[in-house]
């Protein structure tokens, strides 16, 4: 079975003793997840150190980073590189969320820099794709999201590729309260096996974990997961709510 991955997404919220507390909430319940189960917080750089010490007692819990630098090192004043991640025990990074791309000017050329670093320091990446609204008032969002995936997974290997996470997010759900209905999820998620078949054979896009992410909530987190082609979430909002976050937890498939 797939790893099945529910992953928090704290984005620029909550100060040190916030945070921190949060974190305590979420691990509190001692729920473990299931066998294929793992719990991943992305958290803003200063408490990747805090929440990576507290997550790393935990079997089947890990640490994310939000965002990483393009570049390997040197003079980039301001940018955190995928080794200094390395380095504090980061296991996986989220590349290419559409606040990044939308504000921050990520284009596709950017994200591919960091996914090969990513992989270049054992770090996996959560690639995140998906449409906006007007693409899918024009039912183009299949295409739209295929042209993402080749600009920024088609150079890679088959084992490569394996070690990357998918997220389809729609940026419509984002933040929104709006959900995709779980049939607008499998649909989408479904079409994005079918596209990493195609490149690279149905074993290996057997084998990819493709999260939704988009207004997942404690209430609608079971619907969504336990459609055949859907391995989880990436959540913003409701991960900032210790109990709500519990549920999505125990959602997993
Ligand atoms: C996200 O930040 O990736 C996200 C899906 O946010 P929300 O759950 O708040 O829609």
């Amino acid at each position: 079975m797939r790893k099945q991955i529910a992953a928090a997404n704290w984005k620029m919220n909550l100060t040190l003793d916030k945070a921190e507390a949060l974190l305590d909430g979420i691990l509190s319940e001692n729920i473990n997840p299931t066998e294929n189960g793992q719990v991943v917080v992305a958290v803003p750089f200063p408490y990747l150190i805090m929440v990576n010490e507290k997550v790393a007692k935990r079997k089947g819990y890990a640490v994310a980073a939000q965002n990483c630098g393009n570049k390997k090192s040197g003079a980039y004043t301001g940018e955190v590189s995928v080794e200094m991640l390395s380095s504090i025990g980061v296991e996986y990074c989220i590349v290419g969320h559409s606040e990044r791309r939308e504000y921050y000017g990520e284009i596709d050329e950017i994200l591919q820099q960091k996914l090969v670093l990513c992989l270049d320091e054992n770090i996996t990446p959560i690639f995140c794709c998906g449409e906006a609204l007007d693409v899918r008032e024009k039912g183009k969002q299949n295409d739209f999201v295929k042209t993402q995936m080749e600009k920024a997974l088609f150079d890679f290997s088959a084992s490569e590729l394996k070690k990357i996470v998918i997220a389809y997010e729609p940026i419509w759900a984002i933040g929104t309260g709006k959900t995709a209905t779980s049939e607008q999820a499998q649909q989408m998620h479904a079409f994005i096996r079918s596209v990493l078949a195609g490149k690279w054979g149905e074993d290996v896009a057997q084998d990819v974990t493709i999260l939704y992410g988009g207004s997942v909530k404690a209430s609608n987190a079971e619907e969504l997961f336990h459609s055949p082609d859907v391995d989880g979430g990436l959540v913003g909002g409701a991960s900032l709510n210790a109990a709500e976050f519990i549920q999505i937890i125990k959602a997993l498939k």
